[in-house]
């Protein structure tokens, strides 16, 4: 484990990064202390989608439950239309119909056939189904002109599922298609993980409520863009989103908000989590819990610590929205997704070339920010405090640790976010 020196103690001034730790790292340890949510819900199919299943279900009867039409035509036994052909036609007297919903109970005998629609029962004599397509009608009386064998576009009872087989496992993501297949099981509800509860804090005496404040801010005041951004990442990876109330540079406020913040299996904070006196946040992980890291070699983003306090799991990230919105795409939703059951997300790529030279630190790995125009990397990235710096991006380009500068006409990938 590594901590930032001086964390642990009360102070006052400025406390340098010890160590920070490089950034597959911070990401490693924080998956591997994270472990998917227990417990489940019920739900509505129709509210269910997305969601994990808890069990598995196996079908309770045959689906479908009876032989049944797969066309529109005429149901026959098969063995009076041997000899049908162009030359010499077949006619079957129609002696009733067969819709879908409703039994033919009538007899079909020799030298007889059925109006049979798709999804209708087959009569228990008949023995195939021969498309509308294919056959004449005249009054009562239908020609055939091709020979049948039994079976002919017949589905058979259970021939989708048949009782008792397992066809939706737990641990399964519920696709349309999942739901489906539950749904013609008759079922109305199914069992899913639970999701996780993540609680928002933003920080900073300087923030402003969107819903107390119209208007511009006052001097030196700003609304809080990173609880927005943050739900946003956070229900999408699949979690439940607590919205808690903005937190003063004080330790009260923290020690207020963790508070408030109990029961939540995670707790994602935003700004004072570096190193300056207002700092507080790394504090209260210190005083709480156990700090895992603080200090990521990464840019944007280092300021960020993860603590553990007891079952919860607490992510603090710098306050500027550049720096917590990169820091949340890469680190904060694997998380999620890993705490929600959901498999790792498959990153896109785009291959593009960079139109503009760019620079980075040596000693952190950077996600630099990109916008695509056709096979064009546009580098958008204004300042780690400016809010229009992602809002132009499709994706980032990383550049790695050691790498100073990246030449313009440099092929990259891009990964969007
Ligand atoms: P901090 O991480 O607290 O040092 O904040 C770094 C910068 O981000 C400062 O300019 C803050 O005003 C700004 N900032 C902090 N929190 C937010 C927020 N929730 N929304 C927008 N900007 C913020
Ligand atoms: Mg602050």
């Amino acid at each position: 484990m590594r901590t930032m020196p001086g964390t642990t103690s009360a102070h006052g001034g400025m406390r340098p990064f010890g160590a920070v730790v490089p950034f597959e790292e911070a990401r490693r340890l924080m998956l591997d202390t994270a472990a998917p949510v227990e417990g489940c819900d019920t739900l509505d199919l129709t509210a269910a989608a997305g969601r994990l299943l808890s069990f598995d279900i196996a079908a309770p009867f045959d689906v479908p439950g009876f032989d049944r039409s797969a066309m529109d035509g005429y149901a026959v036994r098969a063995r009076d239309l041997a000899t049908a052909s162009a030359a010499a036609p077949v006619w079957l007297t129609l002696v009733g119909r067969a819709r879908p919903g409703g039994v033919f109970d009538g007899v079909v005998g020799e030298g007889d056939c059925v109006d049979i629609a798709t999804g209708a029962p087959i009569p228990v004599d008949a023995d195939a189904v021969v498309m509308v397509e294919r056959t004449h009608r005249d009054q009562g009386r239908v020609r055939f002109t091709h020979p049948a064998a039994p079976g002919d576009h017949v589905s058979r009872r259970a021939n989708d599922v048949a009782a008792g087989a397992v066809v939706l496992r737990a641990g399964e993501v519920l696709t349309p298609a999942r739901l489906g297949v539950a749904a013609s099981f008759g079922l109305r509800t199914v069992q899913v993980r639970r999701r996780p509860v993540v609680a928002l804090v933003s920080s900073g005496d300087e923030l402003l409520e969107a819903t107390t404040h119209d208007g511009a801010p006052g001097p030196g005041q700003i609304y809080d863009a990173n609880r927005t951004m943050l739900a946003a990442i956070c229900e999408a990876a699949g979690a439940t989103v607590r919205v808690l109330p903005l937190v003063r540079d004080a330790m009260a406020h923290w020690r207020a908000a963790f508070d408030a913040a109990a029961g939540a299996d995670l707790i994602v904070c935003s700004g004072g989590s570096s190193v300056g006196e207002q700092d507080f946040g790394s504090d209260i992980l210190a005083e709480r819990g156990e700090v895992i890291f603080h200090g990521i070699a990464v840019k944007p983003g280092k300021p960020t610590a993860f603590a553990r306090i007891g079952q919860q799991l607490v992510l603090a990230m710098p306050g500027n929205p550049t720096s917590c919105l990169s820091n949340a795409y890469v680190l904060l939703r694997p998380l999620v997704r890993h705490l929600a059951g959901l498999p790792p997300l498959h990153e896109q790529t785009r291959e593009a070339t960079l139109t503009r030279e760019l620079k980075s630190p040596v000693d952190r790995l950077q996600f630099y920010p990109v916008r695509l125009e056709g096979t064009r990397a546009i580098p958008v990235f204004k300042g780690s405090g400016d809010v229009t710096s992602l809002s132009d991006a499709d994706g980032y380009v990383s550049v790695p640790l050691g790498v100073s500068h990246v030449a313009a006409g440099t092929p990259v990938l891009v990964t969007l976010y």
